[in-house]
């Protein structure tokens, strides 16, 4: 029955550490040197000082362990064993007699007379009077060090916290500032949960780990240190044994504690895989009830979550032997100790201070050898913390300012597409393809084609999202690349698709981006989207709050706040990607009618898949597979065959169509 045990036992330790390599090979682990960089920018780099007088009292504090031992020592040899010297300069010496040899008391020894402490104390004669006087001053000296102590341990405590939660309020700044620098195709390949995991989960595990490593690492060497030379300045042949037990400790420790940090992770990997199938069946719960699929969705859980259940299982048993195989060696090792300095007590060689010291010493040895064992697990953690930190700090800004930047046009800009092309990252074909074609100053051009055709793309590289791969986007015969990225954006408005309400004031929103706009103006471009008269009707107006994400607004009514944001600042060059798709067909008319009024003299491109939108324009770019197959005015285009035609007549068919239904109703 034992074997089949521990072989699964086994089996689940190899399973456990392969999930683990697999994590540090996907990279969620790994690192170099990226500790060593934020340490010394962000931590030694602001406030050396304070580092090295973490790292002095941290240390000192490490030998704390080893006041009591050596105050029981002077208290044993020097202040208690005083009365006896004291009887033996005045009485012959006595002696233990046993069966076969005579013991000598421990006070006969010479040794006991050359005993460190001694020359402070040993001096025969003192009165009780005076010992108790000495007692005094020990109680003293040991309350001052306490009190010392305690000092020491508030200012570590205070100091490690404002180095640490410094260092991530400067960190979090920087990596904020740094995403917010990073161009689109770095937010393309990143989610915004991992990035949110930099700025969060990620700072406050590395704030953790350099917590524990300035407080454990200067204690736990510390204490190595100072037990390893009490222990042989007292005895070095018990200290040799004490020496051979630690690194046994030392292995025992470290064996158990990786196979559990390993176990752990697996099972924290499986955590995360089993939340994430539960979420996904029960948002998806009507699918199941549709298909009968409950007894197998319960019977697929039972087989997701048995693995689940036992590396926790073994994850426990682990600690128990981890507990039971350290607390045997230490014992052990201290009883061990025990019993031959007792030894060493009865045949003279060693004082009975000296046995409570060394005992004391050598128990407390352990303890610092888990803290570095610990550590070095928690260094391993910030190596692959700080190296995911340090990748996003490194990462190369694509779309960045030039060197000499222009000054952006202040009148109605011309377009030029210079034999332009782009190709996102992998991926097979360009999406723009070798276009060359020119929008006079204040022409507004309808980008139309079917769905994947590069219209947006088209619009996101004017609003230089994106560069492109080959030939140029000119602005009045200037390269795009040229201006300022703040003063291009703020001569060339975009509205994204997916209309962006934050939280805060419907008023706040508006004037995003133009924070000095007055109310008037705000007002006017709220009007010229027709959301005036909405916004006139919540009770608190302007001030209204929208929820988060713009949950109280209709898709309707948040892409007319972008447009109205957009408007707030009277941009030179609009581009409107697709932001008025979630309009009806009437509102969207007088919209672009108003439009029309507002943009008589700016160049505009819009994204659309309306006609109607189309016939508004003066010109209409017909795009498909990234290439242009049609341009011209809206009402010669009608007139030819081709897509634009096309287009015109089913939509004008579905019009004609909706109406005759609506009539028959
Ligand atoms: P449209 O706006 O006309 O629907 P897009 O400009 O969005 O088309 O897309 C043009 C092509 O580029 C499509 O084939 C699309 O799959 C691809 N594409 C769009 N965005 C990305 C992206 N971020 N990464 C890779 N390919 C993309």
């Amino acid at each position: 029955m034992r074997q089949p045990i521990i072989s699964h036992v086994r089996s689940i330790l190899k399973a456990s550490s392969e999930v683990s390599k697999r994590l540090m090979r996907d990279g969620k682990y790994s690192g170099s040197g990226a500790t060593k960089r934020i340490f010394k920018r962000y931590i030694w780099g602001r406030h050396p000082w304070i580092v090295l007088s973490v790292g002095i009292f941290a240390a000192i504090l490490g030998m704390h362990v080893y006041v009591y031992p050596t105050v029981a020592r002077y208290i044993a040899d020097d202040i208690v064993q005083i009365g006896m010297m004291t009887q033996v300069n005045t009485d012959p010496a006595p002696s233990v007699h046993t069966s076969d040899k005579t013991i000598p008391m421990m006070h006969q020894s010479k040794r006991y007379r050359d005993s460190w402490t001694t020359r402070l104390d040993a001096k025969p004669g003192l009165t009780t009077e005076q010992k108790l006087q000495r007692l005094a001053l020990l109680v003293a000296a040991v309350i001052i060090w306490e009190i010392t102590r305690h000092l020491m341990a508030t200012h570590l405590f205070f100091a490690t916290a404002r180095l640490t939660q410094e260092a991530t309020f400067h960190m979090r700044n920087h990596i904020h500032e740094k995403l917010h620098q990073l161009s689109q195709p770095y937010h393309d390949a990143h989610s915004p949960g991992r990035l949110l995991t930099h700025l969060f989960s990620d700072m406050q595990a590395m704030t953790h780990c350099f917590t524990m490593l300035m407080r454990h690492i200067p204690n736990g060497f510390a204490g190595i240190i100072a037990g390893t030379i009490i222990t042989f300045t007292i005895d070095w042949r018990l200290a040799l044994l004490v020496m051979c037990a630690l690194p046994a400790y030392g292995i025992a420790y470290k064996y158990f504690s990786t196979q559990m940090r390993n176990v752990n992770r697996d099972i924290r990997e499986r955590q995360g895989r089993l939340a994430g199938h539960i979420a996904n069946r029960i948002s998806l719960f009507h699918v199941t009830k549709a298909f009968s699929r409950e007894i197998r969705e319960t019977l697929i859980l039972a087989r997701t979550t048995k693995p689940l259940l036992q590396r926790q299982v073994v994850s426990g048993m682990l600690n128990t032997c981890l507990a039971a195989t350290c607390g045997i060696i230490a014992g052990t090792t201290t009883t061990m100790v025990m019993w031959i300095s007792a030894q060493k007590c009865l045949d003279g060689s060693m004082t009975a201070g000296e046995l409570l010291m060394f005992h004391g010493t050598a128990a407390n040895m352990f303890q610092p050898i888990t803290m570095i064992i610990n550590e070095v697990a928690v260094m391993q953690r910030l190596e692959t913390v700080c190296a995911k930190i340090v990748r996003v700090m490194d990462e190369p800004i694509a779309i960045d300012d030039p060197n000499d930047p222009l000054n952006v046009p202040d009148s109605a800009c011309e377009i030029r597409f210079d034999h332009l092309s782009f190709q996102y990252p992998n991926t097979p074909s360009p999406a723009i393809d070798d276009l060359d074609i020119t929008i006079p100053a204040g022409a507004k051009v309808c980008i139309m084609g079917p769905s994947g055709s590069g219209k947006s793309t088209l619009a996101k590289l004017v609003a230089r999202f994106y560069d492109p791969t080959e030939g140029r986007i000119l602005v009045n015969e200037q390269n795009l690349k040229r201006f300022k990225l703040t003063d291009l954006r703020n001569l060339i408005r975009y509205v994204h698709q997916e209309p962006v309400v934050f939280s805060g004031t419907i008023g706040d929103n508006i004037r995003y981006g133009s924070e000095d706009a007055d109310q008037q103006t705000v007002v006017k471009s709220a009007q010229n989207v027709l959301i005036h008269d909405f916004i006139s009707t919540l009770p608190a107006k302007y001030r209204s709050l929208t929820h988060e994400r713009g949950l109280t607004l209709s898709g309707g009514q948040k892409q007319r706040v972008n447009l109205a944001r957009a408007l707030v600042s009277d941009p030179h060059v609009l581009v409107l990607d697709d932001c008025t798709s979630a309009l009806d067909a009437d509102t969207e008319a007088k919209l672009i009618d108003n439009l029309g009024n507002v943009l008589s003299d700016r160049t505009a491109l819009l994204v659309s898949h309306r006609v109607s939108v189309a016939l508004s324009c003066d010109m209409v770019l017909m795009l498909d597979a990234g290439k242009m197959v049609q341009m011209g005015e809206p009402d010669q285009l009608i007139k030819q065959p081709g897509p634009f035609r096309e287009l015109y007549e089913q939509q004008l068919a579905r019009a004609q169509h909706a109406q005759e239904g609506t009539d028959a109703a």
